[in-house]
Formats: C-alpha cells, structure tokens, sequence
C-alpha cells in the first residue's frame, strides 16, 4: 500500500483503526490517532513507540502528534502536571546530577549515557579502559536530554542540548560515540559534533568479537524504522537472528509506565516464554524486559567485550551514581 507524506494533521484520519489494533494503548482505550480529544487527555498514556506512525495509510506520524500534545499541555499548566507525576526523573536529569566530563578527550568520545552505565557497571568500564588505551579515547557520563523531551518540557530540552554542545565545542569534541539508540537518535544533528554508534566504532579499531547470534533479536523502538545500528551490528553476529515481532515496545517508552503499569508489564510476555536468547541493544530494553521476566534477554555489548555481566537491575540508581566519580 502506498503511504502518503508524514503529518501529524489528525483530521486526514480516516478511521481505519489500523493505529488501535497495532497498539494495546490506543485498544485498551477504544481511540484512533485521529481521536485528538482523547488522545490529548491520555498523551502521558502512549509509549511513543512509534508504530502507529510505520503503519499510517494516510501517513499521520501518531508519536510525533502525541509528542506535540504533550509539549503544548506542558506549555499551559506551566509544567504543574509532569513537575507532579515525574518528579524523581526530574530533579535527577534536568541538570543531570551524575554527569562527569574528567575523562574527555579532544576529538572522539565514548557517551555511555545512563542506562547502560546503570545496568552494566563492568562492562562500561572495561569499554572505556579499551577505547582509551586503544585508541586514546575518553569518556563523558551525561544524560543526552531525551527523557526531558519524552516528557514534553521544550524549553529544559533546549537547555540540556545547547548546555552539552557547547560543553563538547569547548574541550574540541568532534565525535560522540553513542552506546544507546535514543541517545544516538536524540543527539544526532542537535549537536555539532558527528555522532556514531558504538559497533560502527568498534568495527572501525578492529575491537570486539563475534558471537554466536541465532535466538531473536529485538530492536528498540528509536531504531525500527531506519535500522541505522543493524548493519553494524550484524557484523558482530556469526548467526543471523529472527525478529521478536509480537512485542511493541520494551515498556519504558516515554515514561508512560508511570500510568501505564500493567501495559508496561504485559508487553514482556511476548518474549517471556521464548526458549531461545533474545538479544538487544538498548539498556533501557533490557532493564525493563529483565524486571517483567524475560531472563533470557542480553545486551550485545557485553557479549562483544567477552564481559559476561548480568544486567544489575537491584543496584542500577546506584550504580548511576557511582559514575559521577568514575
Ligand atoms: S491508521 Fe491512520 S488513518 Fe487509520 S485510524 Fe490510525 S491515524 Fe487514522
Ligand atoms: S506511539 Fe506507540 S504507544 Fe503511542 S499511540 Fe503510537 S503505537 Fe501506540
């Protein structure tokens, strides 16, 4: 079928309801795209997935409609709603509280970001001793902002962007290497500098090992549509792996977890009894799907680096913390 130009003008719906049987948020709540009303009041319901927006014969983008409800609802209560529901997410990432720049070096860095650092302490160490010795790469722990933008507080976003640009201008940062596809997806052609993915990195030094593969790969929602981390990590994979299709989000897509507990937890059983390994490649992904019971799931990182880490999910706060003083 042929789509038409992306829109996020909701009178072109034409009620299909393909966008509600593709969602279990729009079908629990019997709603299209095209529903705005409703849509608007249950904005912090959607996971941002970015299906409806794949699948739109009339070519509306619901993830970037949702997102603009979102940063209109903060502009007229002047932020009181997510200030209420996200406090804790807040006051830790609007200025990120565990942000390190001792370690950056001029040209290319590693941006580990927070949730890899969280769930695999190890693992980003050994990465970043690696890249250092190997290629005389440093590293910064930052937050890149995304979470802030999920939310819809337009204008901290645009602090925390043009704070890490020009941060990054100022100690002669011209590559950031990106361990998370949001950070990837998020940063790239907001920041001067080029940004890259990791795998992309490691197969350029020659770093890393090929693993088994085979079992299920599951891609992050920031990565479905354009693929941009396959190819490279298809490198590192000796057996291609299936796709896990029936699961449409990991559960922690834009903070609607928070309202949405139960959904956040049934999208794991897509995967739970799966007998197989399911690989990914976002730390956010794994925490959740791990927290909900998939024990099967690993990150391709640490397989690549031979660590064998277990994401830690008991102590990822404060294994966070700790990458304040790294
Ligand atoms: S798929 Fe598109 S046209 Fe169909 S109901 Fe959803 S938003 Fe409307
Ligand atoms: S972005 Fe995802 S969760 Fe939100 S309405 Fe679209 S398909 Fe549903």
């Amino acid at each position: 079928m042929e789509r038409k130009n992306k829109t996020t003008d909701t009178a072109k719906c034409v009620h299909c309801h393909i966008c509600r049987e593709a969602c279990a948020f729009l079908s629990k709540y019997g709603i299209d795209i095209g529903d705005a009303d409703r849509l608007n009041e249950l904005a912090y319901h959607c996971f941002l997935c970015g299906r409806c927006s794949e699948i739109c014969p009339e070519g509306i983008d619901g993830r970037g409609v949702v997102a603009g409800m979102r940063r209109d609802q903060v502009g007229q209560d002047n932020g009181a709603f997510v200030n209420k529901k996200y406090k804790r997410m807040i006051s830790e990432k609007k200025d990120y509280l565990y942000r390190n720049y001792r370690h950056v070096t001029k040209g290319s860095i590693l941006f580990p970001g927070c949730n890899f650092p969280s769930l695999y302490p190890r693992t980003t160490k050994a990465l970043a001793s690696l890249l250092r010795e190997e290629a005389g790469i440093g590293t910064v722990y930052e937050c890149c902002g995304k979470p802030i933008a999920d939310i819809g507080m337009e204008n901290q976003e645009k602090v925390i962007t043009e704070t890490i640009d020009r941060r990054l201008c100022k100690e002669g940062v011209t590559e950031v290497i990106t361990l998370c596809p949001n950070c990837y997806g998020y940063l790239s052609g907001r920041i001067s500098a080029k940004v890259v993915n990791i795998y992309e990195k490691l197969k350029e030094l020659g770093l890393g090992c090929r693993i088994k593969g085979g079992g299920l790969l599951f891609k992050p929602c920031p990565d479905r549509e354009k693929e941009e981390w396959m190819t490279d990590i298809a490198f590192f994979l000796e057996n291609e792996c299936g796709q896990a299709e029936n699961i449409q989000c990991c559960g922690l897509g834009g903070n609607a977890g928070v309202l949405e507990p139960e959904l956040s937890r049934a999208f794991a059983a897509g995967l739970k009894d799966y007998p197989g390994a399911v690989y990914t490649y976002c730390g956010s992904c794994v925490g959740n799907l791990t927290r909900n019971g998939c024990r099967q799931v690993r990150h391709i990182l640490p397989e690549i680096l031979g660590t064998n880490e277990k994401p830690d999910t008991a102590k990822s706060l404060i294994n966070r913390m700790k990458t304040k003083h790294l």
